[in-house]
């Protein structure tokens, strides 16, 4: 893998700049997820292209109705609780206020928790001493928290979600049956061929943030070629300290192709590489690309997941409450 790879193959195509403030009253809109017009449906909410529990945001937009918003909306709770807890962490804003971290509650005990104060993150241990390990060597304190549950097939879709949202008009006439498959309920799961893994590429920074959440839509630049195949759209999310990228799944496209026939290819988006600081009179610095903090996950189960982030923080000295 070349870390240029991905954008020799994928050109940027729309991001959330785009929708600053877009949501406008008053005004003839169509609902680009069910064509419905505003004579046959009601467009009163303020749909956002990001969802808020990914971090506070204006990206918003005229081409959602309000049933499509609350349909869609199904996915929020999942995507917040995945990607928790670092917006406490780092005192990202969701829709009001910062977020507070609760250890998801296994036992019957009291558990950790985080809240931010005056943009600092407070723990508090309860019970569970054992998820806290000191290196005094190194002045680290390393934290297993436990997340709240979450169905991985959900968070994909809620990223889905967000990658539609972005799709021009002209593009998303290949993917309705994507837009069919995240309305459905989720019945008859066994039934569904899927032309792309689900996979999601997690890349966690450690030297930068963004405090504001932003998305960008890539398209494939070139058609499908001999026996491999790279979906035609590709979205990555910033929120936090966090950076994923996903592929559409069911573009048009792969109708007429046999998947099994073809071997799929994904190009990782080099997020990484804005967590490097350059030093100052150097150009070049080497990259072990084996060694890179990106994590690789399946998101095809529809069940609940119990999965902990363990962190780790450098501290100057500590003080005890
Ligand atoms: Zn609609």
């Amino acid at each position: 893998m070349n870390a240029t790879d991905f954008l020799d193959k994928f050109e940027r195509i729309n991001s959330t700049e785009n929708f600053e403030k877009k949501f406008t009253r008053n005004i003839e809109k169509t609902c680009k997820f069910c064509s419905k017009t505003t004579s046959e449906t009601t467009f009163n909410n303020v749909p956002h292209i990001i969802p808020e529990l990914l971090g506070k945001n204006n990206f918003t937009s005229n081409e959602e109705c309000d049933n499509c918003n609350e349909l869609f909306g199904r996915f929020e709770t999942d995507l917040a609780n995945y990607v928790s807890p670092y917006q406490t962490l780092i005192g990202q804003k969701t829709k009001k206020k910062i977020p507070i971290f609760q250890d998801r509650k296994d036992e019957k005990k009291s558990s950790t928790m985080i809240k931010s104060i005056n943009g600092n993150p407070h723990f508090n241990f309860g019970n569970n001493l054992s998820d806290f390990n000191y290196d005094y060597q190194n002045n680290q304190l390393n934290v297993t928290l436990k997340k709240k549950k979450f169905v991985p097939i959900n968070v994909y879709k809620g990223l889905v979600k967000i990658g539609l949202s972005l799709c021009p008009k002209k593009e998303l006439e290949s993917y309705r049956k994507t837009i069919k498959w995240l309305s459905q309920k989720e019945d008859n799961i066994d039934n569904i061929i899927y032309d792309i893994p689900l996979l999601l590429l997690r890349t966690r920074l450690s030297s930068k943030y963004y405090s504001k959440p932003s998305a960008f839509l890539f398209k494939r630049k070139a058609g499908i070629s001999e026996n491999t195949y790279r979906p035609n759209l590709c979205l990555i999310v910033y929120s936090g300290v966090l950076v994923f990228q996903i592929f559409i799944p069911f573009c048009k496209e792969t109708e007429n192709i046999n998947p099994s026939e073809y071997k799929f290819q994904y190009d990782l988006f080099p997020a990484f590489v804005f967590d490097l600081d350059f030093p100052k009179d150097q150009e070049k610095i080497e990259i072990d690309l084996n060694n890179l903090p990106i994590a690789k996950y399946d998101m095809n189960f529809y069940g609940q997941v119990k999965e902990n982030e363990l962190i780790g923080f450098k501290y100057d000295n500590i003080i005890r409450n």
